[in-house]
């Protein structure tokens, strides 16, 4: 971090201005090199000068240098931005001539890397200006705002805090190990505090997981056999919604078939294979493909022939279901029933039977899908969650790690083996604002910013 790096930090194309910006031990010095006007050395920090860059005595922009130094900067480090005229041709000179005069090419996201190795910021804070910067609705931005004034660190630094407390509560136990007396009180205040501890962190993720819903609308799929009705359950839901058919792209690989808009949230159901053309998403795509679609998705409607046996794929399919959420649709059941699902390991609760040439089930349908995903609930959620699927899944990692602290709580493991557990979640959960990190982390972070911040 000794070198000083340089960008351009505005977007390469022809503008009014472009800003060239320097950090670093010599930001000034180099820009000194080049400008013609004040000397940027004497410079006051956080001031602005008139002038020009020059090279060999040519005039190459007429500029504005703002000189900042540290540590009250974006990187701790002083920094130098050149607004010069915006330009290609103009912007590359002026980079060209810094990296000449010895600054060096910041990679992506450096300079944001720098504010956190310098302790300016966090790292929730470094993905919340990327966000920022990527955010293209105004949710996106009032959450990212949020998280850059620290919302989310402070949930972070609560969470650990908890935890800190039940690891001391733990060393006097350690530390006092003849009064058994004390042991007691600790195992039945661990577990109490853990199950507390366990509450606050699964409300978090689920508060994401309904801002996610109330977002982006809760990603279906639709599966079944040939001929069973999909393609009449589907045009019958989208009928009655007047849903627009088009083709909206859901994710890159998917197409969106249709969204349909109930209680304020949407469904989007995922053609997974061509509903309508194949008519057979099971077969044609198979049961693994199948399977990696049905885990991609929010919800699962497996429709089934009230008039048709079980086929083998299909029994396979209903197997890997446990931990999703998925409705059953038995539907022609004003035909004669072949159908036995009564040996099968599937949450009955989760069974609609429908005709929809009869209209008999849709209404069932929906209710059921309300009542699976508390859309009541989810549509008076804050919309200021934590919204970051990085910190999300070390959160649920945490979560899963809590749970086993718990059974062993449970269990009456030795105290010390709890103690480990706990201190291992609350290295992770540092991991999320960059309490502790890895290098490697910081890494693949930081590659995905922009050039220039
Ligand atoms: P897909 O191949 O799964 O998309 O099935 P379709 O929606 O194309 O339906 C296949 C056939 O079953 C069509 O002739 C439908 O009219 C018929 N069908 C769909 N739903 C019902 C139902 O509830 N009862 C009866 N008797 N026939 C149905």
């Amino acid at each position: 971090m000794s070198d000083t790096i340089c960008a351009i930090s505005t977007s390469l194309g022809v503008g009014a201005i472009s800003i060239v910006r320097l950090s670093g031990k010599d930001a000034i010095s180099i820009a000194n090199k080049l400008f013609e006007g004040k000397d940027l050395e004497k410079a006051k920090t956080h001031t602005i000068h008139y002038g020009y860059i020059v090279y060999n005595k040519e005039k190459i922009d007429e500029v504005l240098v703002s000189v900042m130094k540290g540590p009250k900067t974006f990187t701790r480090e002083d920094i130098v931005e050149i607004n010069c005229h915006g330009g290609i041709a103009t912007t590359n000179k002026v980079l060209e001539l810094l990296l000449l005069n010895g600054a060096r090419m910041a990679e992506p996201g450096e300079f944001t890397k720098r504010a956190f190795l310098n302790g300016r910021i966090n790292l929730m804070e470094a993905e919340a200006v990327m966000d920022l910067i990527n955010g293209k609705t105004e949710e996106a931005r009032k959450i990212a705002i949020q998280e850059l004034n620290g919302k989310g660190s402070k949930l972070i630094s609560l969470l650990r805090e908890d935890l800190v407390k039940i690891i001391s509560n733990i060393e006097v136990n350690i530390d006092y190990p003849e009064y058994n007396d004390i042991y007691e009180v600790t195992i039945k205040d661990i577990k109490e505090k853990i199950d507390y501890f366990n509450e606050k962190l699964s409300t978090i993720v689920s508060e994401y997981e309904n801002g996610k819903i109330l977002k982006e609308g809760i990603n279906t799929v639709i599966v079944g056999r040939p001929n069973v009705g999909k393609s009449s359950i589907l045009n019958k839901l989208l009928n009655d919604n007047k849903a627009i058919v088009t083709d909206i792209p859901g994710t890159t690989r998917d197409i969106v078939e249709g969204s349909i808009s109930f209680g304020g949230i949407q469904l989007n159901i995922i053609d997974t294979a061509g509903i309508r053309e194949t008519s057979d998403v099971v077969e044609k795509i198979g049961v693994e493909k199948s399977l990696s679609k049905i885990d991609e998705a929010d919800l699962v409607l497996i429709i089934l022939n009230n008039n048709e046996e079980l086929t083998k794929e299909v029994k396979e399919l209903l197997k890997e279901l446990k931990n999703k959420n998925y409705i059953i649709i038995v539907n022609k059941t004003d035909l004669e029933t072949k159908l036995d699902l009564s040996r099968i390991d599937i949450n009955k609760d989760n069974i609609i039977n429908m005709s929809i040439i009869n209209n008999k089930g849709i209404d069932e349908l929906k209710e059921k899908i309300s009542e699976l995903f508390n859309i009541s609930d989810i549509t008076s959620t804050d919309p200021t969650y934590l919204n970051n699927a990085r910190s999300i899944s070390i959160l649920n990692k945490c979560l899963n790690k809590v749970e086993e602290v718990e059974e062993a709580v449970k269990n009456n493991m030795p105290i010390d083996m709890i103690e480990l557990d706990i201190k291992s979640i609350w290295e992770e959960l540092g991991t999320i604002n960059g309490s502790t990190y890895e290098e490697e982390l910081l890494d693949e972070m930081f590659k995905r910013f922009c050039l220039g911040k």
